[in-house]
Order: structure tokens, then sequence, then C-alpha cells
């Protein structure tokens, strides 16, 4: 049998969200501009759509031609292009819809255009002779009628005829547009006090010293920087990105939440007037469009940016930081479903950039990865000035609640406030989840599979798992200590305590940081504003609050229900405590009046007890065991899969046929689930999810395509690999 003969094709990832590339063939005129990295039209579904080549195949089937090739040069280059696609494909998602999320903002747009043929023209009528003098080349219509005087129409009605005798040619032309920077606004210029540190310390050196060698080797290597908050991590980021800027290469600094690390973007601008450009979701199209442009022509050198900017159109990229590593912001809880940290390993493997990644609580993850050798680690393990950290304590709550904060907090509130000095107080608002505890022994009533906190259900009395779904009547007698003293038991949150201190402390300047009182950047931006700047004396707010900031008259800090943070029902749940605290502790006496925190409502647990004495490899040498006796992360990797119907018997039905029915997974894949979601519903829609836990990250994927090619077409799925706070 001949084979049916194959043509050559163009492989586009349309910007729509399917989860393929799709096949194109092309006039014969536009190949040579086919370049992985352009954008072009292609018909889809009876219109025009925008997408991007990605590289030439072969087909029998009928295709559809390439309307046109929309750049010159690729928009995307070629790394940026195989981060891209490999993202896609491992996080399970739409390559043309990641593709139109991290590119400039632009639209399609049409327009007719006059271009001249080359034939000689005999005499001509002056009118007609003054167009074609006015084309030169060619020239979009709208200039053109201007040019001559003309409206659209009166020059459509006199350019036919050129046309006609084959000394105009009229065709339609697609170009890219976006809105442009109204006011050519330069960089903020920073007047700030530049300090450069006369010497490094010997860690700081070792550390630069290390890296630098790996920016000139160009090895991609990865190194874990372990260090306090103000044990100097951010002039090892500046002295690095110094060096590549020297050599002529480009840096990108990745930052958990730019509007809450302000002034670290601020002491960056300061040093390196010029070379930043700022990427985040929450800048305007224009100013976006303006960012990667002045990124991709090499005016700007360095890049800051929340997790969108892995994906910055840096040309010779040597050097990739993540500043706080461990923090769960890196990953986009929406599709696609990227985490920006891992991205950044990534990156540094497809370009050869260095890759530092900075915490003084560095993920588990991370951390294993450095101890089994895959990381290098570097250490600083002093404050630059020797500042000692804070002292740290813990208090007993009252657990009836009838006291919203314990005696002790307010106290210290009080006396910071007589003198003239800050306090911080952070709660977990969603404290709204209830769960079983012990008076006695204080322990959460948690799940033997999942070292997780099993949640109360009202109806019908019962105990859940949110994670692998193991669920119990309420015990009558506390697992751990056996002791009948067994209670539900609710977090508080901070618009409750904030009402409270405005009651005690009437005289206070009070003022509460939360997603209701923040909705937005800016919003959050001016309550952390007002704090540094002495304005409020007391902050309540939720974690949102501790990230990267520096607070010189700060002197106290309390973190009130320390445990319902313990509690919640995430395996990460520990490393989030402890990373709170720490950072909450670092962030309490930077200046010179030193420092306090109080910790209330905790347990014994381990976390709480290393963070109080800031002991973060005391921390991982028992987090490490729980995972390995859980078998959860470092030791296995996830993926989760929500499902989601606006019918809740239905999707109850479909979660139970799955249940029974679970098509067949590749071996080594450990299905968990399906359960309720613990968010069981959002916007009218009922939730349900499960989790699949294996070492193989590919067997992993296999099975949560399996699982979705089972379920109901009318239930909504989402795939989210690698979850965070997977709820
Ligand atoms: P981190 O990023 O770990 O919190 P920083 O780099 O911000 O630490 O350093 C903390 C403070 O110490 C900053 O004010 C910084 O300017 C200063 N600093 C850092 N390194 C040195 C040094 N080698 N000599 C003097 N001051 C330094
Ligand atoms: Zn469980």
């Amino acid at each position: 049998m001949t084979q049916p003969k194959k043509k050559k094709t163009a492989q586009v990832a349309v910007y729509v969200p399917l989860r393929q590339l799709f096949s194109y063939s092309f006039k014969s005129e536009d190949e040579a501009n086919l370049v992985p990295g352009v954008r072009v039209v292609v018909p889809f579904r009876n219109r025009e759509n925008v997408g991007v080549f990605v590289g030439f195949g072969e087909t029998d089937i009928e295709t559809k031609d390439i309307k046109a090739v929309l750049d010159v040069t690729p928009i995307f280059n070629a790394h940026l292009m195989k981060l891209a696609l490999w993202a896609a494909d491992y996080y399970i998602a739409a390559p043309g819809e990641l593709l139109r999320g991290i590119g400039p903002r632009e639209e399609l747009k049409k327009r007719v255009v006059y271009k001249k043929t080359g034939a000689q023209p005999g005499r001509l009528r002056e009118d007609k002779k003054k167009i074609l003098d006015a084309v030169k080349e060619s020239l979009g219509a709208q200039t053109l009628a201007v040019k001559c005087g003309l409206t659209i129409t009166e020059l459509d009605k006199a350019a036919k005829s050129l046309v006609k005798s084959g000394l105009l040619e009229k065709r339609e032309e697609y170009y890219l547009s976006g809105s442009e920077l109204a006011d050519k606004e330069k960089d903020e210029i920073v007047r700030e006090k530049i300090i450069n540190p006369a010497t490094y310390t010997a860690e700081q050196n070792a550390a630069i010293e290390k890296i630098a060698k790996d920016i000139e080797v160009k090895n991609g290597a990865i190194t874990l920087l372990e260090g306090k908050t103000g044990s100097g991590k951010t002039e090892v980021y500046i002295s690095l990105c110094k060096k590549v800027l020297a050599a002529g290469g480009g840096t990108i600094l990745l930052v958990p939440e730019i509007a809450l690390t302000y002034q670290f973007v601020r002491r960056f601008r300061a040093r390196f007037p010029g070379d930043i450009a700022v990427l985040h979701s929450g800048l305007t199209p224009a100013r976006r469009r303006e960012e990667w442009r002045r990124i991709s022509d090499g005016r700007a050198r360095v890049v800051i940016g929340a997790r969108s900017a892995i994906f910055a159109p840096m040309e010779n990229l040597r050097l990739i930081v993540v500043d706080e590593e461990h923090d769960g912001s890196y990953k986009q809880s929406e599709s696609p479903h990227y985490n920006a940290r891992d991205l950044a390993v990534v990156l540094g493997g497809l370009t050869g950039a260095a890759v530092v990644l900075g915490s003084a609580t560095p993920s588990l993850e991370s951390y294993y990865n450095a101890q089994i050798g895959k990381y290098a680690l570097c250490r600083l393990t002093q404050r630059i000035d020797n500042r000692p950290m804070p002292a740290v304590r813990i208090v007993e709550e009252d657990e009836n609640g009838e006291r919203l904060l314990p005696p002790a907090v307010i106290e210290k509130i009080m006396e910071r406030k007589d003198r003239g000095e800050q306090s911080l107080i952070f709660i977990n608002r969603r404290g709204a989840a209830s769960r079983v505890k012990c008076r006695i022994c204080k322990e959460v009533v948690g799940c033997p599979n999942c070292s997780v906190s099993l949640t109360y259900h009202s109806n019908g009395a019962k105990l859940l798992c949110h994670y692998c779904g193991y669920q119990i009547p309420v015990p009558k007698v506390c697992p751990a200590c056996k002791a009948k003293e067994l209670f539900n038991y609710r977090g508080t949150g901070t618009q409750k305590v904030e009402e409270f201190l405005r009651g005690v402390m009437s005289k206070a300047v009070i003022e509460r940081l939360d997603q209701d009182t923040a909705p937005s950047r800016e919003k959050a931006f001016g309550i952390l504003e007002r704090f540094e700047k002495g304005e409020t004396e007391v902050l309540v707010g939720t974690q949102m609050t501790a990230k990267g900031h520096d607070f010189a008259n700060l002197t106290f800090t309390a973190i009130v229900s320390a445990d319902d943070y313990l509690s919640f029902p995430d395996f990460r749940s520990a490393e989030r405590t402890f990373g709170l605290v720490t950072q909450a502790a670092g962030r309490t006496g930077r200046g010179e009046k030193g420092g306090e925190v109080i910790i209330s409502g905790a347990t014994g647990h381990y976390a709480i007890r290393h963070a109080v004495r800031h002991d973060y490899q005391a921390f991982y040498a028992d987090e490490i065991m729980a995972r390995k006796s859980t078998g959860y992360p470092p030791f296995s990797r996830l993926i989760g899969i929500m499902f989601d119907a606006i019918d809740e018997v239905r999707l109850k039905a479909a979660m139970l046929k799955l249940a029974h029915e679970m098509p067949l997974l590749p071996p080594g894949v450990e299905p968990l689930g399906p359960v309720e979601a613990l968010i069981y519903k959002i916007r009218n829609r009922y939730r349900w999810k499960m989790m699949l836990r294996g070492k193989n990250s590919k067997a992993l994927h296999e099975a949560a395509l399996r699982i979705e090619a089972a379920v109901d077409k009318n239930i909504g799925i989402s795939i989210d690999v690698d979850p965070y706070g997977f709820l």
C-alpha cells in the first residue's frame, strides 16, 4: 500500500484554552518568515485568531492556510518558547493560552493597504497620479486618504481604476495593536541613601564567589541561599547582579508579591537606576507592553517581578534569583497552574543561567534537594549587625473564647503604644473551618493518613479528612491522651479582633490588613505605607502582612491562635506556620530598640517550638520525618483534580461512580479521594476533589488524563500539578 503523501505544515499554538497545537498549511512566500516565536493569524472555527508559530511538522490531513505572519522577529525568543512549551506540557495547560498570558496585551486588527505593483503608468489623470505618488511603495488606506485630502470612500473610488489597470494592489493586512503609555513617564527616580557595604562578611563572600563562578561557566547550577532576615541575602543578590550587568548579561529577580515588597524594588531601583523593569499582573496593558519592549530590546537588564516575570523576554540571561523561595504565591492558583520557583530551576537548565533560591525558611523540597546534593547550599548564619533575634514567648489562650486576645498580648500592645512604638497582630482569618480539639493535651484530632486535621461536619457529626476522604464519627475520647475533654473549636478572625481592640483602646490608631480591607494592591500598599511611616500604632492582619517589610519602629508582634495555622488541613501547614512565626519574628525589632514576639494558642507542636528558637535545621529534621512517614512531598509528587458542577446531586453521583469505577491507573499512582472539597461551594458551584500521589510525574500525568476522560462531560474539571493548599 502506498503511503498518502505528507505535506509540510506549520504547528501553531493558537490563543485558545485547548491543550494542543494545531496544524496549518502556508503560502510559500510565508515560509521564510516562519521562525519559532513569531505570531501568526490563523482561521480557527470560522474566526480569525492569533497564535504562535512553534515549528514545522507533517501531515496528510487537510489543513487551512496561515493568513498572515505578524512579527518580523520572534516576540518569544528561543529559550522562552522552550520554557513555555515545557510548562504547558508539565502543568497540563493549553500552550496557546499560556503564551497569550505571558506576552504583551495586544489586539488583532485589520486594515486596507495599497501597494505599488511596479508596472509603469501611462498618462494619468492628475488626481490618480497624486494617489500613485503618495503611495510610494505601500501605504495604509487611512494615511493615504489623509495625504491626498480625500475621504475613504473617495479614495476607494479613485483607486479602483488604478487597481484595475494593474498599477496598484489593494489588500487587507493584519496587525497587532496595543495601548501606548499616555505620558512617557520615566523610571521613577529613587532618592534613597545607598549604603554599599564596605566589606562583605566571610559568609557573604563565600556565597558571592561560589555563585559568581556558576555565572561565569554558565552551568545552570542552583544554589539555595539560606539566611535569616537581616543576614545580608539582598546584598548578595545586588553584588551578583552587578557582576552580571558588567558582563553584559541579564538578571531576573522574582519576589512573591510586588505590592508587598515595594521596599525591595525601591532598593534595586536606587542601585541600578534605569536598568530595572518591573513586571507583575497589576500593570496596565500599556505599561506592561512598554516594560516588555524595554526588556526585549535590551534597555532594561534587570527584571524584578512576581511569578509571571519568569517569562520575561530577557536575552543573554545569566542570573535568576527567587527571593523567599518557599512562598506559596509563586504557584499560580488558576490555570496555567505553574510554579515560578520550579520554572526558575528549569530555565537555569535551558539557559545556563545561575539560579539562586533565597529564604530564611526554605521549602522542604528545596532544602531536601540541597541535602541530597541536587542544589548547593550557602548559609548566612549571622545577622549583619549582630542584632539579636527578638525574644519569642508562648502564652496560653483562653479556650472558652471569652476573650479574643490573651491578657499578655493586650498588655504589650498598650505598653508599646505608650512608648510610641508599634505592634503587629497576626490572625489567620480562615479560622472558619471547625475542628475537634482536646482541652487536656491540646491536640487537634487529625487524619492518620495525612497528618492534617480532620474537619468537623455537623450534619451527621462526623470528622472528615479533606485530603484522602478518611472519615470517623466524632470520637468520645481524645485519640492522643484518652481524656474525655474534647470540644468543637473554631478560630477567630481579624475583624473581630480589630473591633475588640478598638473597644479596649479607644485612642489608638488601629488598622486592619486583609482581603476585605485591601482587595487591591493599592489599598494594601497604602495601609503598609502608613504603618511604615508610623501613622498607625497597631496593625491587625493576615499573613499578607508578614511579607518582605522592614518596619523600624515595630517592636511587638503577636501571633494569635497559632494552632489555627497548624491544624489547617494541608500537609504543608507545619511548614507554613514555622515560616510565618520566623518571618514575623524577623521583622520585629529591626531598629535599635529590640523586639518581642508572643505566640498564643499554640500546642507543644515542633513547628512552634523550633520557631521560638529560630532553629530551621531542627524544624527541618522533624518535618522531613513527618513527610517521610506520611509519604507527602518531597517523598512523592501530587496532582490535584478539582471537579465542580451546579447540580450537587449529579456531581455526587459522578464522584461515587468514579470512586467505584476508577479507571486503571499506571502502576505507582495512588488515588486519594474523591472527597468533598473543604470549600464545598463557590459561586454556586459544588466542588469535589481528589489527589493523585506517586513518584513518577509521567505516570501521574497519564493517570490524571485517564480520570478526566472517565468523568461525565457535564462536570467541570481542573487539573493542578504540584498543588499548593489544594483544599
Ligand atoms: P536580608 O536580605 O537577608 O534580609 P539584607 O541584605 O537586607 O538582608 O541586609 C540587612 C541589612 O544589613 C541591610 O540594611 C543591608 O544594607 C545591611 N548589610 C548587608 N550586608 C552588609 C555588609 N556586608 N556590611 C554592612 N551592612 C550590610
Ligand atoms: Zn487523610
